[in-house]
């Protein structure tokens, strides 16, 4: 496909989301300001990135370090906030604190300390959201195949964040169980969200809502959209 070609799709693809979520907000009664989009562009090409950035979307998501480090490096010069939202292991921290800006992803108390260790080496500062597992299914105590803390653990998490030198508390991140209608799983997140709130203000952020569920998410108070699919197109399409 040409550059232009792909440029056209992107754009149509944004206008389609930013519909979406204008709908959304319009039945919840919220503000569009009230919600970002972050553009997931995991398996597409830095080119895409740049398109978009073009488009006005300015938040970019990435969920393996492998693929987001060169990726990043590539578009240095648009000055784009860039949110690691997939399952962080430890050993890539010291790589993840060099670009990202957010981490969606946190969900223990080793990468907490790792992070902050990384991050002040590195002469930078990251924010940090506490993932917290909502599949009702997973055993406690076990991180599932999705990452996440136990909701309980999540106020020991939040603290350690806030003692790190370097993070900062941003707020909680979720993925909604596979089965299941997601706005229980995303009031059960709002719930944690709020308790966090009160006792750190500025932990305002709470990620949820993906292509197939941001209507959902946005009637349930999120305030960052992850979303990959809506905007890039089918992964599995792409070859390679
Ligand atoms: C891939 C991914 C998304 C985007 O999912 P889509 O369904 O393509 O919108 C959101 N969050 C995380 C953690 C992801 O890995």
């Amino acid at each position: 496909m040409s550059g232009d070609a792909r440029r056209a799709q992107l754009a149509a693809n944004l206008e389609r989301v930013r519909e979406r979520v204008a709908a959304a907000c319009a039945a919840a009664g919220r503000a569009v300001e009230e919600v970002r989009v972050i553009a997931v562009t995991k398996h597409f090409p830095a080119s895409d990135v740049r398109i978009l950035a073009e488009l006005g979307l300015r938040d970019v998501g990435e969920n393996r370090d492998q693929e987001a480090a060169p990726k990043a490096a590539e578009c240095r010069d648009l000055d784009l906030t860039w949110h690691f939202v997939g399952q962080l292991q430890t050993n890539k921290a010291r790589s993840v604190v060099r670009y990202a800006d957010v981490v969606h992803s946190v969900d223990r108390a080793r990468l907490v300390t790792e992070l902050g260790r990384r991050v002040r080496a590195a002469g930078r500062t990251l924010t940090c959201l506490v993932q917290v597992n909502l599949d009702p299914d997973s055993e406690k105590g076990v991180i599932g195949p999705r990452g996440g803390a136990d909701p309980a653990d999540v106020p020991a998490l939040a603290e350690a964040v806030e003692a790190e030198e370097g993070l900062t508390l941003g707020g909680v991140m979720a993925v909604a169980p596979r089965e299941g209608d997601p706005r229980a799983a995303f009031d059960q997140l709002k719930a944690v969200a709020d308790d966090l709130r009160a006792r750190y203000p500025h932990a305002t952020t709470i990620s949820a809502g993906m292509s197939g569920d941001l209507e959902a998410a946005v009637e349930r108070g999120t305030t960052h959209l992850r979303i990959g699919a809506a905007l890039l197109g089918d992964r599995r399409l792409i070859v390679g």
